[in-house]
């Protein structure tokens, strides 16, 4: 078991690079991912999500720490288990985020990561259903197409948000981010297109690509300090991959910090705690952790055109089933957030600081809290929050799910956002284009002043699935790893997934990541 380049991880970028690093035949290649393949109809059928995003299936369902900003709660964190990772069980929404973010990210000395240096990356995956322009592009792997069906509600929302005072806008990836509208998303045909779909998919057959799945990595074997090989379990056996060339972590923004924490590369102090050899003194290992917060107002409806856990839904999701697998069409190509808004909180702000997700049913608790009548709720996330925490290590057994700390809420400041968003979401939700869809507020709606929304937020506020920064990529002391994404002090070894943000986009992660792996894979191939 011996190739040019292992990969560790089959999500987003993991799937972008087996695709790229083994174009060329004469390089070998090999995937490794812990979960099973993406067989399940769940992935994809859009919507399908519900099934796998509250549940432990196909997914590593992480628990945060007790979160003293959220009235110590502990978090959720559903993570994809399975090829795809991520991309198999996501809302699908294509977002990149401001141009300003990735200006930031080269001004932080990060050369090359500037918005006129990551657009062509964008491009060169996109397969664009609208065609091509200044901005997007065709014939690329991940299809990027508008909703097949979306609900009148999703429209409605857009209206009441435009009458709200937000201008309409078509294309969030487009001149200019800020607006309302419909959300596009990673579909083909109405069915997913993640991220194996996309870029494994079509290079399956190629005889210099090796894909290991149920193979969980527990360690890069380092010696002299250069990354010659991954240790890793496979089916309860204890196996040695060799890695000719480098060695590549893609295993998200929980899995790579703990894969380098238990390689005996992090803080010193945190590694002699759990009697980890030293191989690399990398303070910054699994310390910057910064993740989307997201407080959902939620709204009971009486209108049978939104979705329940009714009867009724159960009958039309098997007639969607029908549409689906005849047309690509139908209730089951929806990604329940159909529709969303870009907006600033106040005045003076350069770019929007709040982003809306309209969702055509009842979302409590990741679904994970069920109530058997329709609805409708709305998402409200602080683009870019100034509450860091980080990743450790629960235990040496790389089978025990490190101890996550988003440290969400612990800046008053994004309190201050996030109360803004919400009362502009009310706004909306208030609007006379709801009217038919919503009948009552739920949890919050005699809340009024500040001091008690506040405490409604820090009661219910959660993830938006957004984690990044955990090996951050920058020039400094702090930094993981270097703008070529190269573990800082180590040889052959990068690490290639959300995790290297240097900050956290505004917008939704998995386009942005899968951009990181575009440009990712030009760099190793250099
Ligand atoms: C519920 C949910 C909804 C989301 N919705 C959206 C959305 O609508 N739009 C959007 O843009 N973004 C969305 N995101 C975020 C986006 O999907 C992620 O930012 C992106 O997929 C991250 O990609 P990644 O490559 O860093 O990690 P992942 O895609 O999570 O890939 C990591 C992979 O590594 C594997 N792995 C981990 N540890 C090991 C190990 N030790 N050995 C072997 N394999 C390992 C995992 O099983 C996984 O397959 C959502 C995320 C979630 C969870």
């Amino acid at each position: 078991m011996r190739f040019d380049y292992v990969i560790v991880g089959g999500g987003s970028a993991g799937c972008v690079l087996a695709n790229r690093l083994s174009a060329d035949p004469s390089r070998t290649v090999c995937l490794l991912e812990a979960g099973p393949p993406d067989k399940s109809p769940l992935i994809h059928i859009p919507a399908g999500l519900l099934g796998i995003v509250p549940t432990g299936y196909l997914n590593w369902s992480y628990e945060t720490v007790p979160q003293p900003g959220l009235h110590n709660r502990r978090g959720y964190q559903p993570r994809g288990r399975t090829l795809g990772g991520s991309s198999a069980i996501n809302a699908m929404i294509y977002v990149r985020g401001d141009r300003t973010d990735y200006d930031e990210w080269a001004a932080l000395g990060n050369t090359g990561w500037g918005y006129a240096d990551v657009l062509p990356y964008f491009r060169r995956s996109e397969d664009q259903a609208r065609g091509a322009d200044e901005y997007h592009a065709t014939g690329g792997e991940l299809a990027v197409s508008d909703l097949q069906d979306p609900l009148d509600a999703s429209h409605a929302f857009v209206e009441a948000a435009v009458r709200a005072g937000i201008p309409p806008n078509r294309d969030f990836n487009g001149a200019r981010q800020a607006g309302a509208g419909l959300y596009q998303v990673t579909q083909r045909g109405g069915r997913r297109c993640s991220s194996a779909v996309a870029f494994l998919r079509p290079a399956a057959g190629r005889p210099n690509l090796t894909v290991l799945t149920r193979c969980q990595a527990e360690s890069v074997v380092l010696e002299g300090g250069r990354a010659t090989g991954v240790r890793a379990r496979v089916r309860g056996r204890h196996v040695v991959i060799g890695a000719g060339r480098e060695v590549i972590l893609s295993a998200g923004s929980f899995g790579s910090p703990q894969l380098l924490l238990l390689s005996g590369i992090g803080p010193p102090d945190e590694l002699a705690r759990h009697g980890i050899e030293l191989h690399v003194e990398l303070p910054g290992v699994g310390a910057g952790l910064v993740d989307h917060v997201d407080m959902a107002l939620l709204y009971r409806s009486d209108c049978k055109d939104v979705f329940g856990i009714t009867p009724r839904t159960a009958l039309r999701g098997v007639k969607g089933l029908w549409d689906f697998y005849r047309r690509g069409r139908g209730m089951l190509t929806t990604n329940y957030a159909e529709a969303g808004a870009f907006f600033h909180s106040r005045d003076g702000l350069e770019r929007p600081d709040i982003q809306l997700h309209f969702v055509t049913g009842l979302v409590d608790d990741h679904s994970r809290e069920l109530h058997f009548h329709y609805g409708i709720s709305c998402h409200v996330c602080v683009l870019r929050p100034r509450s860091r925490g980080s990743v450790r290590l629960a235990s040496r057994d790389p089978r025990v799910s490190p101890l996550i700390d988003p440290g969400f809420l612990g800046h008053e400041e994004d309190v201050k956002d996030l109360l803004a968003g919400v009362r502009k979401a009310r706004d909306i939700m208030d609007g006379a284009p709801m009217a038919r869809y919503r009948d009552g507020e739920m949890y919050t709606a005699a809340a009024r002043s500040d001091d008690e929304l506040a405490d409604w937020i820090r009661r219910r506020a959660d993830t938006l699935y957004h984690p990044v920064g955990t090996c951050r990529m920058g020039m400094d002391e702090a930094a993981v790893v270097d703008p070529t994404l190269r573990v800082r002090g180590a040889e052959g070894l990068r690490v290639v997934d959300a995790s290297v943000m240097p900050t956290l986009i505004g917008g939704n992660t998995n386009a942005p990541t899968i951009m990181i792996a575009e440009k990712a894979a030009d760099l190793i191939l250099q």
